[in-house]
């Protein structure tokens, strides 16, 4: 390789993997598999974990497989040929009157350095075999007789990929440090670095790599992963300015005559809580720049009246609204609501569903098209796929997307290129843990819904094994008998995509036992993905009137059904669901003025799956329950999948790094408010770094 004054930095640090030390061609080729191509992207290749050899111990204090540095004298070696090209190096090392034993497999060329009486330091896993203590593979450090000890190691552990070791790879990444990490200029200028209390990269990169002591890894850690979650937080930042000032939408605001004709039309006062999100509405909406706004409340708080009153405002205007719901079933249920309410007015609904022949469908979409329809009530799939096709509203000014959490930054993003700005107004299924809010809906404004309806019963919850069934379903059966009405939700098929057939099969199963057994003389009604629209709308129809007692069913009943006298439900497999998911289900017997009872057959598999269970029990706060799972969970696979469309975190924890969050959410407002392009020559990199991480996915090219 050239000289190091030839090059740039810049020219330096994207000098190809296969000319750093200790790669080479064949290497640099196992390496692209883990992303490594350039110097740089081993400078930010961040250990996974890291082996803690930093304590130091005597060797009568060791313990099994806790990872330990140890220092003593050499007392004996021994060099034994194992085999052809096998050999096996031992030695003996003494502390005081205690001895450790150390082993090298096939490298005989230790055997020189090993001198008997030197002073040296080891570090590894200790083992104790036989009698006596051992490592194998430690790393050795010599001692001069009168040197200090020095403090142990904490030794980085990267992710591998076969044909790389770990200390391979470990030379590899230390190498690039050693030479490269000078070379990197800092995102941040030096003020922003002294006001924050972060670590200069100069200093950090060194220590993420090899730290020399616990305090030195905290600080540079806390400095990376405050970067990365900085930088989507000003990503998301600029986005929501961008959203709110720079994109045009219709106003529509509302005067006290349009209030009064809409609250009429409900048949019950609104909740405070309501009233409130409903103002909150009302501002978006009044203002000339899109509304962004997710409202979020427990199951059952009424989010779908909120809903109802901000389409109704923009159809007082003569505008058109959109309401999109995850299931077919969804959707026809707010039709019946709506066409219930709006029954003596001229709003005029339409329900676009993938049931609708090609010649209905059509029909349909001239007539929105034409500005004939008012409200149009979808599935998601089905609006998607109209969206694509570019089918135009002649005068949409509000889309609501109902109960849907999976519904990512990036779908939103590409539901704004399709037309005209409307308003848009995102409800979710469930409370969402606080640091989702932050990252995933992060470019939204929020409104909350707190307290549920009055009158809203409590629903007992008992966790059962199979020796209490059979007193489950003699009261089952007693509430049935009284005029009440149930669920049986099916267990879950175990694989993740499992086709829908199993699925049906599943619940018909469950339907058949019960049907012949616990719940022989009820009328049963059945219901699984399987079915087609107008089986399901028939299903749900006869369950709705009372004409079936219970309700067997796959989870698909989770969101959003509303049958007032169900009271009661029973859940089989229930290790197998999500806690939200229970929270959901539960939520479907809670609506009515009878208490609830559901009873959660469930056969716990790991501690978590039993803690996740016992929440349930403990507490009926949907809120409370988002954080429990969040924290039990992890954040999983909230980042880097399709869904949500953002790239994975690197460093950063959502779970462990709340706190965090929430402090470079703080510093992206506060910097994006005052330069809203982040203009500042200071923030030129930040800028870029922004830009290349999120730019296509949060839609934010042309910034600037
Ligand atoms: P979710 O937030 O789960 O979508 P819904 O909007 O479906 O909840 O409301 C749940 C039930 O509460 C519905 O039957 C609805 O009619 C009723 N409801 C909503 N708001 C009120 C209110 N202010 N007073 C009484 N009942 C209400
Ligand atoms: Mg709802």
């Amino acid at each position: 390789m050239p000289e190091f004054a030839d090059k740039s930095p810049a020219e330096l640090l994207a000098a190809p993997a296969q000319f750093l030390k200790g790669v080479g061609p064949q290497r640099a080729e196992l390496l692209a598999k883990l992303d490594l191509f350039y110097a740089r992207d081993f400078l930010f290749f961040f250990p996974r974990a890291y082996q803690d050899l930093s304590e130091l111990r005597e060797i009568d204090q060791l313990e099994e497989g806790r990872p330990a540095s140890v220092v003593g004298v050499i007392e004996e070696v021994d060099l034994r040929n194992t085999g052809p090209g096998k050999s096996l190096l031992g030695m003996l090392l003494r502390q005081g009157t205690k001895y450790l034993r150390c082993l090298w497999f096939n490298q005989p060329w230790m055997r020189q350095k090993l001198q008997g009486g030197r002073r040296l330091m080891v570090s590894g896993e200790p083992k104790m075999e036989g009698m006596r203590w051992e490592m194998i593979h430690p790393r050795v450090e010599f001692l001069a007789d009168d040197e200090d000890v020095p403090s142990g190691r904490i030794l980085p552990v990267y992710p591998l990929t076969e044909g790389i070791s770990q200390n391979q790879m470990r030379r590899i990444v230390g190498g690039v440090v050693e030479t490269h990490a000078g070379l990197v200029d800092d995102v941040f200028p030096e003020q922003f670095l002294a006001a924050q209390g972060l670590a200069p990269i100069a200093e950090a990169l060194p220590q993420i790599h090899e730290p020399s002591d616990h305090p030195s890894l905290e600080r540079a850690r806390r400095r990376f992963i405050y970067q990365e979650l900085l930088v989507l937080q000003v990503a998301l930042a600029i986005r929501k300015f961008r959203l709110e000032h720079q994109r045009a939408a219709p106003p529509l605001p509302v005067n006290a005559k349009i209030d009064s004709r809409i609250t009429r039309l409900f048949p019950f006062e609104l909740t405070a809580g309501q009233r409130r999100a409903i103002d909150e509405i009302c501002r978006d909406m009044a203002r000339p720049h899109p509304m962004n706004r997710l409202l979020q409340g427990d199951v059952g708080s009424g989010k779908t009246v909120v809903a109802m009153y901000a389409m109704l405002l923009a159809v007082a205007h003569g505008h058109q609204a959109a309401l999109m719901a995850p299931t077919e079933i969804l959707a026809r249920q707010h039709v019946q609501t709506l066409g219930r309410a709006l029954a003596a007015s001229k709003v005029r609904i339409g329900l676009l569903t993938g049931s609708l022949s090609p010649a209905e469908r059509q029909e349909l979409l001239a007539k929105i098209a034409a500005g004939q329809l008012d409200i149009v009530i979808g599935t998601q799939a089905v609006t998607h796929a109209v969206a694509k096709s570019g089918v135009e509203f002649a005068k949409l000014g509000l889309v609501v997307i109902d109960e849907q959490h999976r519904f990512g930054v990036r779908q939103r993003a590409a539901l704004k290129k399709a037309g005209v700005d409307p308003h848009y107004l995102v409800m979710t299924a469930t409370p969402i843990p606080r640091t989702v809010g932050m990252t995933l809906f992060g470019d939204l404004d929020v409104s909350t819904l707190r307290e549920p309806p009055p009158g809203r019963q409590k629903v007992n919850t008992y966790l059962a094994s199979d020796l209490q069934r059979q007193k489950w379903w003699q009261f089952f059966r007693k509430q049935l008998d009284a005029g009440r009405q149930g669920y049986v939700i099916a267990p879950l098929v175990e694989e993740s995509e499992a086709p829908q057939a199993l699925d049906a099969a599943n619940v018909q199963e469950t339907f058949d036992v019960l049907a012949r057994g616990e719940l022989a003389g009820y009328k049963l009604g059945l219901l699984h993905g399987r079915m087609t629209p107008t089986e399901k709308d028939s299903v749900m129809q006869a369950f709705h009137a009372g004409r079936t007692n219970v309700l067997v069913s796959t989870s698909v009943v989770e969101v959003g059904v509303d049958v007032p006298n169900a009271t009661l439900m029973t859940v089989e497999g229930g290790e197998r669901f999500g806690l939200a998911q229970l929270h959901q289900l539960r939520g479907r017997i809670s609506r009515g003025s009878h208490p609830g009872y559901l009873c959660v057959f469930a056969n716990p598999q790991s501690d978590e799956s039993q803690q996740r269970l016992n929440a349930l029990t403990t507490s009926s706060d949907g809120f409370e329950l988002a954080e429990i799972d969040f924290r039990l969970r992890g954040p999983g696979d909230l980042f880097g999948t399709k869904q949500h469309g953002l790239p994975p975190l690197r460093i950063a924890d959502l779970v462990r790094d709340v706190a965090v969050v929430e402090e470079a959410r703080r510093d992206a407002q506060a910097l994006i408010s005052s330069d809203p392009d982040l203009a500042n020559p200071d923030f030129a990199r930040l800028r870029r770094m922004v830009l290349n991480r999120y730019g296509e996915a949060l839609d934010l090219g042309d910034v600037g």
